[in-house]
């Protein structure tokens, strides 16, 4: 590191912002992940930043001293690119400020939002509105976006990504611009889906999207249960049953290769955007029930109307503060059956039951996004589900994840001939380089490359699955 004047900094910072450094008290309190697995990094400084201002100085610190920067939001990343050992995080947990223009359709955000408050906000004060969110309220509105984005809507309406229709950006250099359509269309092309690599975001502006019109319930959904040895003939009827072309875009079936008490199996969620029609939902649901005759399944939960908010706040409840691994990718129609087949067999010796494999449908309108307006190629090219490992284990486990980090490396090594791209949010810390950044960005890679070399000269946006500079 390049000397430069600390006090100077922290002088400069606005009322209300901080510098936290690696000696302060609160210091491992404010460096949590939610993956515990990450407790191990340390950065040398954490930004408690208040407004844009304070992330410009941030920018030109860390490019002036040589110290590593990287940005953090909702803190869920599962390669903990939010942290950077010895260096500096810009934390933006503080900057939580929203705007609703519903004659424009937009709500526009910073950094520090989740999800949930989003959800919460729009409830209260827009009511009939919603965003396209992740299916985790806890998670960071920013980190998800920037890179894909997956929400319960987004066979309606398309990623997380495909939504956002401004971004306000601090630059390597320092400088701070919006990207749009209008505005840099190369930059916006750019930060949707491929964000950290291009600079610290501090404002994101994403479009609205009808909901629950009266705050009355219109979701309906379901939760069942079939042992592991069924799980194949399960997925297949799933599989064909979305190839139908009567089937619905607001539709999720959301498929998991999980232990529900103790016991290897396919879990799967069903939500559906029916606004409250049971004639609309009626088909669907006696397709499952037929499944579940047939195959020796159970329902979790007995079928039910629910808003929106409840469906966001309630239906996902995953473990905070735990060790976990991921990683995860696409695949094609003609693969799918054969992804799936390798993940039933290794699953059978998966080393814990803490560990699942999360399925994740496309087509709809994500067979119609136009992949020359975002970084992200995935979608059309029949793209059908896109397969995440959650790969966890206790605290303090005494092998440290090993086996299970093992386990989930051979078999996604099983499965990757058969994926036709990474996932950029389901990434592992050990597949964060430029290599594998070709297999999430296939494509758009080189064009990335260069657009890196046009906004990002000196890399100094580099934490992160990196795209480097033409
Ligand atoms: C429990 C859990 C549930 C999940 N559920 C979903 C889901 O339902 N849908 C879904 O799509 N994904 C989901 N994910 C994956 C999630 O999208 C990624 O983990 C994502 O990286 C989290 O974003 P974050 O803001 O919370 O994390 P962070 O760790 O804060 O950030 C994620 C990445 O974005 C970068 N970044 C953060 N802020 C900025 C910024 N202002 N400008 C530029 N880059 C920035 C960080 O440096 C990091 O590389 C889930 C993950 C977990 C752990």
């Amino acid at each position: 590191m390049r000397d430069v004047d600390v006090e100077a900094f922290i002088s400069a910072l606005s009322p209300g912002a901080r510098l936290l450094r690696s000696s302060d008290a609160d210091f491992p309190e404010m460096n949590q992940l939610w993956n515990s697995y990450y407790d191990r990094v340390t950065p040398e400084y954490i930004v408690l930043a208040n407004n844009i201002e304070d992330v410009v100085l941030a920018v030109n610190f860390a490019r002036d001293s040589g110290i590593e920067i990287t940005p953090r939001a909702g803190r869920h990343n599962l390669a903990g690119l939010s942290s950077v050992k010895g260096g500096m995080v810009v934390d933006l947990r503080h900057m939580t400020r929203i705007s609703v223009d519903e004659a424009a359709g937009t709500l526009t955000g910073e950094g520090g939002l989740k999800f949930g408050a989003i959800d919460d906000y729009l409830w209260k004060h827009h009511p009939g509105h919603c965003i396209q969110g992740g299916m985790d309220p806890s998670i960071g509105y920013f980190g998800a976006h920037l890179g894909v984005g997956h929400g319960w809507r987004q066979r309606e309406f398309g990623t997380g990504t495909d939504n956002i229709v401004a971004a306000k950006v601090v630059l390597a250099d320092g400088s701070v611009v919006t990207a749009s359509r209008e505005e840099h269309p190369d930059l916006f092309f750019a930060l949707r889906g491929a964000g950290p690599n291009f600079g610290i975001v501090v404002e994101l502006s994403t479009r609205l999207l009808p909901v629950d019109r009266e705050q009355k319930p219109e979701v309906r959904q379901g939760f069942m249960w079939w042992p592991l040895e069924k799980a194949e003939a399960v997925f297949q009827a799933l599989v064909d049953a979305g190839r139908r072309s009567d089937f619905p875009d607001d539709l999720m079936w959301v498929p998991e290769l999980i232990f529900v008490d103790e016991q290897a199996g396919l879990r799967l969620s069903h939500v559906h955007y029916a606004g409250g029609d049971a004639a609309r939902a009626e088909p669907w649901e006696s397709l499952l029930e037929s499944l579940i005759s047939e195959h020796g399944g159970r329902e979790i939960l007995p079928w039910q109307w629910v808003t929106h908010l409840a469906l966001q706040k309630e239906f996902v409840n995953l473990p905070p503060r735990m060790p976990w691994y991921t990683s995860g990718g696409f695949s094609e129609k003609a693969k799918t059956m054969d992804v799936f087949r390798t993940l039933v067999k290794q699953f059978a010796a998966v080393p814990n039951n803490l560990t699942s494999v999360l399925l994740i449908p496309y087509g709809g309108a994500l067979a119609r996004r136009d992949v020359t307006q975002t970084a992200n190629p995935a979608g059309p090219q029949d793209i059908e589900w896109l397969f995440m490992f959650w790969s966890l284990w206790q605290n303090g486990a005494p092998d440290d994840g090993e086996a299970v980090i093992a386990w989930t490396r051979e078999t996604y090594a099983a499965m990757r001939q058969n994926l036709r791209y990474g996932y950029a949010n389901g990434t592992a810390f050990d597949q964060c380089n430029s290599e594998y950044a070709r297999f999430i960005y296939g494509e758009n890679y080189d064009k990335l490359a260069q657009l890196k070399a046009k906004y990002d000269p000196g890399n100094l946006f580099h934490h992160n699955i990196n795209i480097a500079p033409a």
